[in-house]
């Protein structure tokens, strides 16, 4: 991939009228990959999946391990997790997670060298630390593990002991992501997550003190209860905390495919897109203000973060983790429901936990449905995520990695951004580039639905804003 020619900057501020961008919200995909998952089938199995992993050899890979556990289940959960306190789940979890990794090492038939590796759940700290500790010995086993690799995992601080944070340390762990969602405790109790600052304070100080030099924070907005003096002084107490990063989502709220959701509305209605709007107004002043630089959509960093420096030079990728330092396109996952991608091709494992486990016991790749890129999708796929990246793409770049002509390959998507009535994206036919607006950067994913082709007008997904 060709080194991009320009310096991405998204706004800081929402510096444009709420209402234009509430007119605009729609749903859609975050494309955190492209095809969407939206579009992965499950004529995509197993078989596919081996003739990709067969292709890999020795590259470079990250690697992803989904924990599908938490002690309890948060209301406004999105996330592929079962509830139980149960801890003997885990342990033999982990017994598969290694069957798994014997399973994928047999398909790759070499020893990846592995660049960045990431823990997510669920709560990867529902793991006791012989069971982790398994875990991370057996990755070490089968991939060759580079000096400075990425080494993270998700806590869940109501539920993170210290000794797990010293532990965790001991087996490499450096970088550490730390959901809070929203200090207010109305909002809380509405969201079923009650969660001190104190408790969220103290895992953070902890891994610091043990050499852990990265901290993100998850926050939410678009929860029912929250109001811009709510959600400031949570920015206030967030910001207290100094955190490196942090990754502000807005609340998806999709009680028909979620339907434990429908609890969140018990205390007080989800806000709409008008209100949602001034809440992140709020975010982004106040990291604005604090001194965070926004790094794509809806990450923010310190100016030196390697995030922040990774955008600044054209290196940041996006995942299905989110926005990351690109080290690598080949990212594999193992546990339930967790997503691999080739570069050529997406699948995912069976989502059910048994399901995956009963897969993985007879010996087979636990896949349940996937997608194989075409040369259009692969294309689409360049533009799609230059444009999450940077907020523009350069035709001379997917001119020279594609070998089209981008004015004539995309005539009908540039007539279609031209003739938009709130101008998302200008065309400036002088530079070669489309080059998001203002307003464009923060509908960003709008922007992308112009040049995907399975973007249905009315989709589905969670609201552009
Ligand atoms: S801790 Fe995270 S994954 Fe677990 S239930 Fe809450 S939101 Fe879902």
């Amino acid at each position: 991939m060709p080194a991009p020619r320009f310096l991405p900057v998204f706004p800081g501020r929402l510096d444009v009228p709420g209402d234009v961008l509430a007119a605009h919200a729609q749903p859609g995909p975050r494309y955190t990959s492209y095809p969407p998952a939206t579009q992965f089938h499950d004529g995509f199995g197993a078989v596919a999946a081996a003739r990709e992993l067969a292709a890999i050899g020795t590259a470079e890979i990250s690697l992803y391990a989904h924990i599908p556990f938490c002690t309890q289940l948060c209301w406004y959960c999105g996330c592929n997790v079962e509830a139980t306190r149960d801890r003997s789940r885990g342990a033999a979890y982990v017994d598969l997670l290694l069957r798994e990794l014997e399973l994928l090492t047999a398909a790759i038939g070499a020893r990846p060298r592995l660049v960045e590796l990431a823990l997510g759940g669920g709560s990867p700290n529902f793991l006791e630390t012989r069971d982790a500790t398994r875990l991370i010995e057996a990755i070490r086993v089968a991939f060759a593990v580079a000096d400075g690799a990425a080494i993270g995992i998700e806590l869940d601080p109501r539920d993170t002991r210290p000794e797990q944070i010293d532990a965790l340390a001991g087996l490499g762990f450096t970088r550490v992501s730390v959901g809070v969602q929203d200090f207010d405790e109305d909002v809380q109790r509405a969201i079923h997550r009650i969660q001190s600052a104190t408790q969220t304070r103290a895992v953070i100080e902890r891994a610091r003190a043990r050499g852990f030099d990265s901290v993100n924070v998850d926050l939410v907005y678009g929860l029912p209860g929250q109001t811009p003096a709510s959600v400031g002084r949570t920015l206030d107490e967030v910001i207290g905390l100094a955190p490196d990063r942090l990754a502000v989502f807005g609340y998806a709220h999709m009680p028909h495919l979620r339907p434990h959701q429908r609890l969140v509305e018990r205390a007080a209605p989800v806000p709409g897109i008008a209100a949602r709007v001034e809440l992140l107004r709020v975010v982004m002043d106040r990291l604005a203000d604090a001194g965070y630089v926004r790094v794509g959509l809806d990450h923010f960093a310190r100016p030196d973060d390697p995030l922040a420096r990774a955008s600044a030079s054209g290196q940041l990728g996006r995942n299905f983790q989110g926005y990351v330092v690109q080290r690598t396109e080949r990212l594999l996952g193992v546990g339930a429901s967790a997503i691999s991608d080739s570069g050529h091709a997406y699948w995912q494992n069976h989502v059910d936990v048994e399901t995956w486990s009963d897969a993985v016991r007879a010996g087979t790749l636990p896949v349940a449905r996937g997608v194989a890129l075409d040369g259009d999708d692969e294309l689409r796929r360049f533009v799609i995520m230059r444009l999450m990246c940077a907020g523009r793409v350069d035709f001379a770049e997917v001119e020279a990695a594609y070998g089209v002509s981008f004015a004539s390959r995309f005539a009908p998507e540039l007539a279609a951004l031209a003739g938009q009535h709130d101008a998302l994206a200008a065309v400036d036919n002088e530079r070669g580039a489309v080059i998001a607006t203002p307003l464009g950067h923060h509908l960003i994913r709008n922007v992308c639905a112009v040049f995907d082709r399975y973007a249905r007008p009315g989709g589905s997904g969670s609201p552009s804003i």
